[in-house]
């Protein structure tokens, strides 16, 4: 079965331990991350595996891209240390299994899209930024046997996404794409961070959403008319995995003429929906998340956001509403492109 390349070496010769003492929630320093660090890696229990709220940020914050996080969740199932109450992970691992009959595959020999569990959601994927590329993913009957599912991080199962994930990145092969554009950033950290770091062979190249965007609004510059928003962005977690994708979204912005609001909840600093937190095993879980959302949210309105940009279906579900309850638009990033060039948004 495929393995985590994780070096211990990189960690016994760190010093900042930037993975957990930057970890938004917990407050550990140097010393005492580096004996938190240490437990984990040697496979002992830590306080990290009870407290982590799987906000996936310390892959970005580990600067030799040691995967902590994966390891982190690695040994929270090998202890049976499980963030979420078992009825939930029980359920939720059942939720992505691929059932109901295969999907039709004809080999496009192109680029592609790959909405990932997403499909009911095309409508976002349409007008000019969209036209040269073919969706796959499309029934929504079939969408498990494109889940790259690596939503079991939060459910503490790489065992469940190594066992799945290899028959998925099968399906997406078979269509022979000459690059898949991927419409969630989690399918996008899958097989660019994921995958990789498990030994897990990807034999497609994998663009995000937003680079794929930025080049069909560079091409269509002429029609861009500035959108003129002040804008906040809710960065999802599995954008951690993809710090590179991640620098599209202000060139986006820029390019379409959209101020991207200046906020204590940014880029690294971001702030999780609190989508899974809500449910985490955790004392006073509930209280925590929406307290959370409360601080991003103001954050947000304090910085004189008039629009929150979502690219995350999980992140709009979980704070769309609330944030439109505070006077603030939430809108897709998709929606928020075509309107640049004079499109109506889904
Ligand atoms: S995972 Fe990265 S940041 Fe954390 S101790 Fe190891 S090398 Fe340092
Ligand atoms: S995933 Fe988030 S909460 Fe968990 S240890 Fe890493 S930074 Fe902290």
């Amino acid at each position: 079965m495929f393995e985590l390349q994780f070096d211990e070496s990189k960690c016994h010769a760190c010093v900042t331990r930037d993975c957990l003492t930057r970890c938004q929630y917990m407050d550990l320093d140097a010393q005492a991350a580096g004996i938190e660090m240490e437990k984990i890696i040697s496979g002992q229990d830590s306080r990290v595996l009870h407290e982590c709220r799987t906000c996936y940020a310390c892959e970005e914050y580990c600067p030799t891209g040691n995967h902590p996080f994966y390891l982190i969740v690695k040994r929270q199932e090998e202890l049976g240390i499980t963030p979420l109450p078992d009825p939930i992970i029980r359920q939720g691992i059942q939720v992505g299994v691929p059932f109901r009959g295969d999907p039709e595959i004809t080999e496009i020999n192109g680029p592609v899209l790959n909405m990932g569990v997403f499909s009911p959601l095309a409508r976002l994927a349409q007008g000019k930024l969209f036209e040269d590329l073919t969706r796959i993913s499309t029934d929504s009957r079939k969408m498990h046997h494109f889940f790259c599912q690596l939503m079991y991080l939060h459910f503490a199962r790489t065992s469940v996404i190594n066992q799945r994930l290899p028959g998925v990145i099968e399906t997406i092969s078979a269509y022979k794409p000459t690059e898949v554009v991927h419409f969630h950033d989690e399918c996008y950290g899958t097989y660019t961070s994921y995958a990789p770091a498990f030994g897990i062979e990807v034999p497609f190249r994998s663009i995000h959403l937003f680079e794929h965007l930025y080049n069909r609004l560079t091409e269509l510059r002429e029609e861009i008319r500035p959108v003129n928003y002040k804008v906040a962005y809710q960065r999802p977690c599995s954008s951690r995995l993809s710090p590179d994708a991640h620098a599209y979204v202000d060139k986006i912005f820029d390019l379409i003429g959209a101020e991207h609001v200046s906020r204590r909840y940014v880029d690294e600093n971001a702030l999780c929906c609190g989508s899974t937190i809500v449910s985490q095993k955790q004392e006073g879980s509930r209280r925590f998340c929406l307290e959370l959302q409360e601080e991003n949210i103001e954050d947000m309105k304090q910085a004189g956001a008039e629009l929150c940009i979502f690219n995350c279906p999980a992140c709009m579900q979980t704070m769309g509403k609330q944030v439109a309850e505070n006077g603030i638009m939430p809108i897709w990033m998709s929606d928020l492109c075509r309107m640049a060039i004079g499109e109506t948004p889904a």
